[in-house]
């Protein structure tokens, strides 16, 4: 196939927004094109040579485009750069000096879509030393048999710019109008699209084998399905009217999502959007190699914690992660847990038809002995009134997550599908706050990990003047160092006691409780509605207290105060009500920049 037909239609592309029309010229693209090679061009429209979850990048550096364009043109490397430097794109400023100079006669061979492609496709592969003289001399022998408009997009593509902008959406549209006859058929190609994760293989089944074929496509071990997705809500009451009375409510942890792909002897991770992310996980690859089956493919949210004491850590933590060097040591600076929330396929059987309770049994029984410090099952519960969801979220949110997803009971897996069978609800506001705090330590939490024979967490209180005790307000295992988990294991000993101090409330479990004697300072992002806390019980919220979220241990321990000069459980409230107050001018604040 002539590479001038596609070059000729990403020119004509990139000069209409109309959807109509940008499926009118794929429609008549695909019609020319031999079925035999309809994915190879699929993935070039899409700017790519592969799916995205082969992981794999052409990655020619820059300068050595541009020495690609001089060997090629015979023109220098100052007049191309001067031309690179006002056109700002590699691609641009091909296409223009190859029009200049206008196309080598001595062309040997002519510029098939194959030849492009395999040249891209051998680019991509090439690594190693050297590698980048070889891709240079790969790029030159393509761009010596161009013509300027060719030029112009085989650069654009090998620098990764090129953006037709093009939704997946319209290539499906235009695979049903070409080879079906009907747009109405696209819903079966988005299905198998859903499942496959691959536009290329759904354009090469439906061209070559017709749409039964495509309503065949299943999933398939390694290859990522495209995730269901939730939408969105305000409020519990909200969220039940649009299930059965009843409905599974989870944590909805702030993490990465990714879909862990488990052969008998290989692991392959993918994020939401489908790229391959397995080097950025060694330590879940490990954590799942044990799970007991032969082939499973399970979703869940990875997210950052604080290993010793198990509590959950922000999202940014995460970002550490990200990254293709030095992920050993990223691995053991920001420790991850995995927490596992669905089950798609095992051993050679698909699970997405089944209901969601059926798919969570399954998930349970996967995991079951298996959870530890690198894997857990999401929290959840079933709930059938708003009053439990409210109670479950402020569970969630004090424990670090970012509110509550919740299920439908009977709902099927909808690879791709945005639908009310999922429902988020997310907490509404994030701020920061200013002040410190200086709290009592109450209890403990015994350390794991590096922290056996420590504390892990300690319980943390603030004063109630009024009727002279002291009611929790946070667990803390964040900002201790070594030193400071020895002294205090050693200081706390002598307050060591048997039982919850009398003058102590909360509706914590603790492993040891200290007499309130020890006061620290903490800082914390926020205070929110709490269960299980008791600072300020019932004076915001009818059965719930105030919580800190995210504290952290300042390294101050305020051997000046005593524990009745702790911030008081008052001073928490009007806390929580200015932290309200400024999120409201906050917002009013947004509406009117909008
Ligand atoms: P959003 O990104 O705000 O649209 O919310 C959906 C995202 O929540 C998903 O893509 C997951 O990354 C994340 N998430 C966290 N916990 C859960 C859970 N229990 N079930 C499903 N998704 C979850």
């Amino acid at each position: 196939m002539d590479f001038d037909l596609v070059a000729q239609t990403f020119e004509q592309m990139e000069q209409t927004s109309s959807r109509l029309a940008l499926t009118d010229l794929l429609v008549s693209l695909f019609k020319k094109t031999p079925p035999e090679i309809i994915d190879k061009v699929t993935y070039l429209i899409q700017g790519k040579l592969y799916p995205d979850y082969e992981g794999i990048e052409l990655g020619l550096a820059e300068k050595m485009a541009i020495r690609a364009i001089a060997a090629s043109s015979g023109e220098n490397m100052s007049t191309i750069e001067q031309v690179y430097r006002k056109t700002g794109d590699i691609g641009d400023t091909a296409g223009e000096i190859m029009k200049s100079k206008g196309q080598s006669t001595l062309f040997t061979e002519p510029m098939t879509v194959e030849r492009v492609y395999s040249t891209l496709d051998k680019i991509a592969k090439t690594a190693g030393p050297g590698s980048q003289e070889a891709k240079l001399r790969l790029v030159s022998s393509l761009l010596h048999d161009a013509t300027a408009r060719q030029s112009r997009y085989i650069m654009k593509f090998v620098m990764g710019k090129l953006r037709l902008g093009i939704a997946d959406y319209t290539v499906l549209d235009a695979l049903a109008l070409a080879f079906t006859g009907s747009r109405a058929n696209r819903q079966a190609l988005e299905t198998a699209y859903n499942v496959s994760g691959d536009l290329g293989t759904v354009a090469k089944i439906v061209a070559t084998s017709g749409l039964e074929e495509v309503q065949t496509v299943g999933i398939t071990l390694f290859r990522p399905i495209r995730p269901m997705l939730a939408e969105r809500v305000s409020t519990p009451a909200e969220a039940l009217e649009r299930m059965e009375g009843k409905a599974a409510v989870e944590y909805k942890l702030d993490g990465e999502r990714i879909q862990v792909h488990k052969g008998q002897d290989r692991v392959e991770i993918f994020s939401r959007r489908l790229e391959k992310i397995t080097g950025h996980y060694p330590d879940v690859v490990e954590a799942v190699r044990s799970i007991n089956t032969k082939e499973a493919i399970l979703e869940g949210e990875v997210v950052a914690v604080n290993l010793e004491t198990g509590e959950y850590l922000p999202f940014q933590e995460l970002m550490h992660r990200r990254r293709k060097h030095g992920v050993e040591d990223a691995m053991k600076n920001y420790p991850v847990v995995m927490n596992f929330f669905d089950v798609l396929y095992v051993d050679g059987s698909s699970k997405t038809s089944l209901p969601y309770t059926e798919r969570r049994k399954a998930l349970k029984a996967l995991l079951a002995g298996k959870q530890d410090d690198r894997i857990r099952l999401v929290e959840q519960i079933v709930a059938s009134e708003a009053g439990q969801i409210d109670r479950f979220m402020a569970k969630a949110i004090e424990d670090g997550c970012e509110g509550v997803m919740v299920k439908q009971l009977s709902s099927t897996y909808r690879a791709g599908a945005r639908e009310f069978a999922w429902i988020k609800i997310k907490r509404e506001y994030r701020s920061e706050l200013a002040d410190t705090l200086d709290l009592v330590i109450v209890g403990g939490l015994y350390g794991r990990g590096r922290r056996v024979g420590k504390y892990g967490a300690l319980l943390l209180a603030a004063y109630d003047p009024e009727n002279e005790i002291f009611r929790s307000v946070c667990k803390v295992g964040t900002g201790f160092t070594d030193v400071h988990l020895e002294q205090f294991y050693q200081s706390l000993e002598e307050h060591r006691i048997s039982h919850r101090h009398a003058r102590v409330d909360t509706g914590m479990e603790m492993d040891v409780w200290f007499e309130p004697k020890i006061v620290i300072e903490v800082i914390a992002s926020e205070i929110t509605l709490s269960p299980s806390h008791t600072a300020a019980k019932d004076s915001i919220r009818q059965g719930y207290g105030l919580a800190l979220r995210f504290p952290k241990f300042t390294g101050k321990i305020r051997d000046d105060k005593d524990p009745e000069d702790a911030t008081s459980v008052q001073e928490i409230a009007s806390m929580y009500k200015r932290q309200l107050k400024t999120i409201g001018k906050q917002d009013s604040d947004d509406r009117q920049v909008k």
